[in-house]
């Protein structure tokens, strides 16, 4: 598993990262991404749900990334775990978590896919969001210009995203919150979070968003998007 599957990596400014640090990491984001988290944040504002769109299409892409991949690695499929995705609300805590079996994130990966963009990238959304302000094109932007991962802040005080690789034998866990200039990346040491392989995104909700945990709210979101995804979308409530 040679192929990195960001394809910003190239791009990257993130200094070298000693991999066998097992304490939390703090990582300050590009400049652009800063930026770029807060025009989503206040230019989107009015199409928050849009999260979920992009988070479900990362999910599909991860599994599609797999499942191609094992084609010709047939041992990327040999835990028996199903490619599918799995929606978690918790609307007491206002908590939504969403799981899939995909290819999943290294270390490396994780800072180079959720710490950095592209910068032509950045300029290019920042003059199309512009361009838009009067058609009103804003939510398929985020989409059309790979920045649909921080659309999560949207709703968001907190996102904490623990994936694992095929590529590396521990999971690790990637945590931001909204309004902050750090994240950080730490080994995943509990045991009841441990997953075989893919990602598990938990959103923390804002005050005035928890209303995206409740079930019938984000089951109507999913059967929109649902009919555009090849893997199977479970959801499920946890109980309170
Ligand atoms: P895009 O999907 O257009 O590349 P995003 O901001 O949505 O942009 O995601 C950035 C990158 O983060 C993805 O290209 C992918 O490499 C990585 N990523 C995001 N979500 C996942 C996931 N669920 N599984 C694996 N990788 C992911
Ligand atoms: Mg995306």
């Amino acid at each position: 598993l040679d192929s990195r599957f960001c394809s910003r990596h190239h791009l990257s400014t993130a200094a070298e990262i000693d991999s066998s640090e097992p304490s939390a990491e703090k990582y300050e984001y590009q400049a652009e991404v800063s930026r770029l988290m807060d025009l989503i944040v206040h230019s989107l504002y009015s199409n928050k749900e849009v999260f979920l769109r992009e988070l479900i299409s990362n999910a599909s892409d991860a599994l599609d990334k797999l499942r191609y991949l094992s084609v010709t690695q047939s041992e990327l499929l040999r835990d028996g775990v199903d490619l599918d995705i799995r929606i978690q609300t918790d609307k007491d805590n206002g908590i939504i978590t969403l799981t899939d079996s995909g290819i999943g994130m290294t270390r490396q990966e994780l800072v180079d896919c959720l710490g950095t963009i592209a910068q032509s990238g950045t300029a290019k959304f920042f003059k199309a969001l512009k361009d838009s302000k009067e058609s009103g094109a804003d939510s398929n932007l985020i989409g059309q210009f790979g920045v649909g991962f921080y659309s999560a802040f949207l709703v968001s005080d907190k996102v904490v995203v623990s994936t694992k690789s095929p590529k590396s034998e521990k999971q690790y866990v990637w945590e931001g919150e909204s309004n902050a200039s750090s994240y950080t990346i730490r080994e995943e040491t509990d045991p009841n979070k441990l997953i075989p392989r893919g990602t598990r995104i938990t959103l923390y909700l804002k005050r005035d968003d928890k209303d995206f945990s409740h079930p019938e709210r984000i089951e109507k979101l999913i059967k929109n998007y649902s009919q555009f995804v090849s893997f199977p979308i479970y959801t499920w409530q946890e109980k309170g």
